[in-house]
């Protein structure tokens, strides 16, 4: 059994797992931006206003509906 759930965080399309070789964290590309979000956050995160459930493999964060230009 793991010992550190990620929670949200496992899914979120703005995780990025990263190996240290001893540990392994989850780096939220949102705090890379967004002072709100702590770079590495404290796991498992339960609720967080910036989750984006992953999409297909190649699809953008959020399913692209921000992404579309219209007109
Ligand atoms: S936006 Fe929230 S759920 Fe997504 S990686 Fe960052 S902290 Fe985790």
């Amino acid at each position: 059994m793991p010992s550190s759930y990620p929670g949200l965080c496992g899914d979120c399309a703005f995780a990025r797992v990263i190996d240290s070789g001893r540990s392994t964290f989850h780096l939220c590309e949102r705090a890379l931006t967004d002072p709100r979000f702590r770079k590495y956050p404290i796991l498992p995160v339960w609720s967080c206003p910036g989750y984006q459930r992953q999409g297909p493999p190649g699809a953008p964060p959020g399913g692209g509906a921000d992404d579309k230009l219209s007109g």
